[in-house]
């Protein structure tokens, strides 16, 4: 009888060791596409058209100078999903036109993504956006159990979409299982649309009609006639529309956490893919440079138990460190070949090695642009120009004062690192999805060792 219940015994320790290793936390990613971090409360934006997500931020660390790899969706996002720079996956083109994709490059299969990643150590994956190039035919549903992906949509159908899948979460939930929700917003991407409950609290003078008028016509025409940037009535104008559509964004995002079945015991992020430019530098919209307007973005990160919240971190980071660091504190096998570094140390107060961060855009010939970003300086090589600036980000975060001439040493180094970078061929090859690409474009690609 004793060595029965002594057996008993060991059988429940057994048991109740099973659960006892550590609990894998819930996993959800709001991206906010084309969300530039200066718009954000949290960063010091003095219009508070994020009140949403400044309240997680008081919960959260704040990464005060994240760096997007890429600034338009489709190399950035890659980017994110697969925690290499765009070089490395070499998904950097796709092409647009009335409001539908006619052709883009597809991921390889052989990449391991992180949503492949936490699935395999027992997450139930879940993806909505917003943004169609994240449709399946591009290769970037890999991994993802749930995935529904609109065709460049607002956020009701996102918000429908959650509510749809809630109560799935909410069973995962109660069985202690981990899942793992992307979920990507489109509203701040132009076009800027006029929203009733809030385009009036920005500018109450703007009528939907105007919204219309400016919110859209020419926009991408405007861009490359230079028409709005040295205007101030219409730049006015249209940042506000913006704004509008932030506060949109801002009040889904608020009812997503509301709706969140354990919030609390939850790890939270919440990013942009890239930001969006207001003639900051005689440029509109994003993906045709590299200045900090369109490559820096929020990056929110409130950890289980608000552990750590109301830190600040100074050190640059990039969007590619979300994988190493979420599928480490996941307990994930990592591949060998991801280029991001996990940045928790950040926020357990030590450092992460001194390192190069890096981006790039290539939209079209006119529009090639590197960057390396170090500690306290950014390189920016505008290829097509043949011309290289230098940013001091420390006193110069909007970047106005190009300090290359008395800095040369150390733009010669950058430069140096930054050329054996770009010169990287993708670990696997991108195939290519719908209508066949220009033949200067496919030379262009292949030169470059994308095809
Ligand atoms: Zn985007």
């Amino acid at each position: 009888m004793k060595h029965r219940a002594g057996f008993l015994f060991l059988l429940i320790l057994f048991a109740l060791c099973l659960g006892c290793g550590a609990k894998k936390p819930n996993i959800v990613i709001v991206l906010i596409d084309t969300l530039r971090a200066d718009e954000v409360g949290a960063y010091g934006c003095p219009r508070r058209v994020t009140p949403n997500l400044d309240a997680l931020a008081q919960k959260s660390v704040v990464f005060k100078n994240a760096q997007a790899p890429a600034s338009w969706t489709v190399p950035s996002v890659t980017s994110l999903f697969t925690g290499v720079y765009p070089w490395s996956h070499g998904v950097i083109y796709a092409e647009v036109g009335n409001g539908n994709i006619k052709s883009q490059q597809k991921l390889s299969e052989k990449f391991v993504t992180l949503a492949e990643t936490l699935h395999r150590t027992g997450y139930t994956t879940f993806c909505i956006s917003a943004n169609y190039h994240l449709h399946p035919q591009y290769g970037l549903a890999q991994g993802f159990d749930y995935d529904k992906v609109f065709l460049f949509t607002d956020r009701e159908p996102v918000d429908r979409q959650f509510a749809l899948w809630l109560p799935e979460m909410q069973r995962l939930q109660q069985r202690g299982a981990p899942y793992f929700l992307y979920v990507h917003y489109f509203d701040p991407h132009a076009p800027y649309k006029y929203h009733d409950d809030f385009t009036p609290l920005v500018n109450p003078r703007i009528t939907p009609k105007e919204a219309a008028d400016w919110g859209s016509v020419d926009y991408n025409n405007s861009i490359h006639n230079g028409i709005y940037y040295d205007q101030p009535d219409k730049m006015g104008l249209i940042r506000d529309l913006y704004d509008g559509e932030v506060m949109a964004a801002d009040d889904s995002l608020g009812k997503l956490l509301k709706g969140l079945p354990d919030l609390d015991d939850s790890l939270v992020i919440v990013i942009a893919d890239h930001g969006e430019a207001f003639g900051d530098h005689h440029n509109l919209s994003h993906g045709l440079d590299l200045y900090s307007e369109t490559l820096r973005v929020p990056l929110v990160v409130k950890l289980p138990k608000n552990a750590h919240a109301g830190s600040f971190i100074d050190t640059p980071v990039s969007l590619i460190d979300l994988y190493p660091t979420l599928a480490a504190l996941a307990g994930a096998v990592l591949p060998k070949y991801l280029e991001g570094a996990d940045i928790a140390p950040l926020w357990l107060g030590g450092k992460t090695a001194q390192r190069m961060l890096f981006g790039m855009t290539q939209r079209d010939a006119a529009h090639i642009w590197y960057a390396a970003v170090g500690p306290r300086f950014k390189l920016l090589f505008h290829d097509s120009a043949n011309r290289y600036e230098l940013y001091d980000m420390r006193l110069d975060l909007r970047e106005q004062n190009n300090v290359i001439k008395t800095n040369m040493d150390l733009a010669r180094d950058y430069r140096r690192i930054l050329s054996g970078e770009r010169r990287r061929n993708p670990l696997f090859n991108p195939g290519v999805v719908g209508a066949p690409m220009s033949d200067e474009l496919r030379s262009t690609l292949h030169q470059l060792g994308y095809l």
